[in-house]
């Protein structure tokens, strides 16, 4: 009898110990953590995509936890600027899309605990379906139903003062699929239309599906942005880093506190991811 418990909670230690991978060391904390986010807004129960949708609790939860534990938030744009001074904590959010509830749910959270972030704006982003963009399956999942931010609303968000808006491309472009010069309209257009638009510099770009090639990474610099940041997970030291590739930590909204704690540790919450 005794075995047979021992058994079973050999293989719960080792179930667990290999989806949370809890023994592995933390990365330095001198390298910035750069955690991505989609959505804050509750899971839709059957719907693709609930990975990029973090409830409103886990959020506050998380942002409150970054606070209470000594983590100094920046903007994309800023932890650039002061790469060299960074200091150890150093966090920036970083919401892709430019969902409303970025707006409705995130900001009020960010503001009560004084944190900021970069929203990657994808420009003309209403009633346009993206979904299928990478995977013709994945077409009519919902994310064109999701309300985006309005032209107002992306205001608002920058008197906010704790908001800085980088560019998504113009249409979230599949950037392996487009000519040189469609990946250059796509790129740079969608600099020049925010800061126009909003009169604000647009200095960060995100690559939209973490799809992109050396090519795009060039144009990216030859527009003048000073940062890209891709999907790929990792956690770096932007003083060694190329500035237009740079990993972050993907915050799913499948993420239980757990997980989210790992991952700022190692960037991942198991081994693989
Ligand atoms: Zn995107």
């Amino acid at each position: 009898m005794i075995f047979y418990f021992f058994m079973a909670g050999l293989l719960v230690f080792l179930y667990f110990s290999s989806r949370y991978a809890w023994w592995k060391r933390a990365v330095d904390y001198r390298y910035p953590r750069i955690l991505m986010y989609h959505m804050v807004r509750d899971a839709i129960p059957g719907k693709k995509f609930n990975s990029l949708r973090v409830s409103p609790k886990n959020f506050e939860m998380q942002i409150k936890y970054l606070h209470d534990n000594g983590w100094h938030s920046y903007t994309m744009e800023e932890a650039i600027l002061q790469k060299d001074t960074l200091p150890s904590k150093s966090v920036v959010v970083t919401f892709d899309d430019g969902y409303q509830d970025n707006l409705t749910h995130a900001l009020p959270i960010l503001k009560k605990y004084g944190f900021k972030a970069t929203i990657y704006l994808v420009n003309d982003r209403h009633n346009r379906d993206w979904s299928g963009y990478r995977k013709a399956k994945n077409e009519g999942a919902g994310l064109k139903d999701e309300p985006k931010l309005s032209d107002d609303e992306v205001k608002a968000l920058l008197e906010s003062d704790l908001i800085e808006i980088g560019a998504h491309t113009l249409t979230h472009a599949n950037l392996n699929a487009l000519s040189l010069e469609e990946a250059q309209h796509e790129i740079c257009v969608s600099k020049q239309e925010i800061e126009a638009h909003f009169t604000t510099a647009c200095e960060s770009f995100a690559y939209p599906f973490g799809l992109y090639s050396k090519r795009d990474t060039d144009i990216v610099a030859e527009c003048s942005y000073t940062n890209a940041v891709t999907t790929e997970v990792g956690i770096v030291d932007l003083n060694r880093c190329d500035l237009f590739e740079i990993p972050r930590v993907t915050i799913s909204g499948k993420d239980n506190f757990l997980a989210f704690w790992l991952k700022l540790r190692t960037g991942k919450r198991g081994i693989k991811k």
